[in-house]
């Protein structure tokens, strides 16, 4: 089961927020036949969900904020306690405290969530395997119609044809005799290829 975590990063003065990146990880990518595609998309989201980054990695990644081993160590060296003394002084201190970052990093990552199952037009209630599930799904949607265009701009290609070059499919050029069937028409007026490029933004 993947796991989504939050790494904050150290805020700029121009920062409104912390800013954040997206850590994806324990991603079982062998369950996916499309697995390098998933970064192009995750990093869109991340985009779009403002963070810095996304992390997209399939073994464990210990964030050092979440690891409080460091810590304690130096607690414990600082009062003279031991560890197990400085566990329970600084659990008891900082309880009320974590509960409220347990708090606020829960709702951060389901506010996330939520955008990205807004983004999906998938309703709340929809887990993380099913966004991941939507985006292989939306990405291989993508790059099947990329696949169409480019079969469609294959069959109205140019050709060379007494000194003009028309469109192959629009004027039903035949190779071997080196004719039109029908009337010649120049490349650049292929009604196809300029839908495809309007469609496509490339006016
Ligand atoms: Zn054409």
């Amino acid at each position: 089961m993947a796991r989504l975590q939050i790494l904050e990063l150290p805020e700029g003065s121009g920062d409104d927020r912390p800013p954040f990146v997206l850590v994806i990880d324990e991603w079982d990518i062998d369950s996916l036949d499309v697995s390098n595609m998933l970064n192009d998309y995750w990093d869109a989201f991340g985009q779009k969900i403002g963070a810095r980054g996304v992390l997209f990695v399939d073994r464990t990644i210990d964030i050092p904020a979440n690891d409080t081993t460091t810590y304690l160590q130096q607690a414990a060296e600082e009062t003279g306690a031991t560890i197990g003394e400085a566990v329970r002084a600084v659990t008891a201190r900082h309880l009320a405290e974590e509960r409220t970052d347990i708090a606020r990093d829960r709702d951060r990552l389901a506010s996330h969530k939520a955008a990205l199952l807004d983004a999906l037009g998938m309703d709340r209630t929809r887990d993380w395997d099913d966004i991941g599930n939507a985006a292989v799904g939306l990405r291989k949607q993508r790059d099947e119609q990329g696949e169409a265009i480019e079969r469609v701009r294959r069959l109205h290609q140019p050709v060379e044809h007494r000194g003009q070059t028309i469109c192959w499919a629009c004027s039903d050029y035949d190779f071997a005799g080196r004719t039109t069937d029908s009337a010649p028409v120049a490349y650049e007026q292929c009604g196809t290829l300029r839908a495809l490029d309007v469609q496509q933004g490339q006016t």
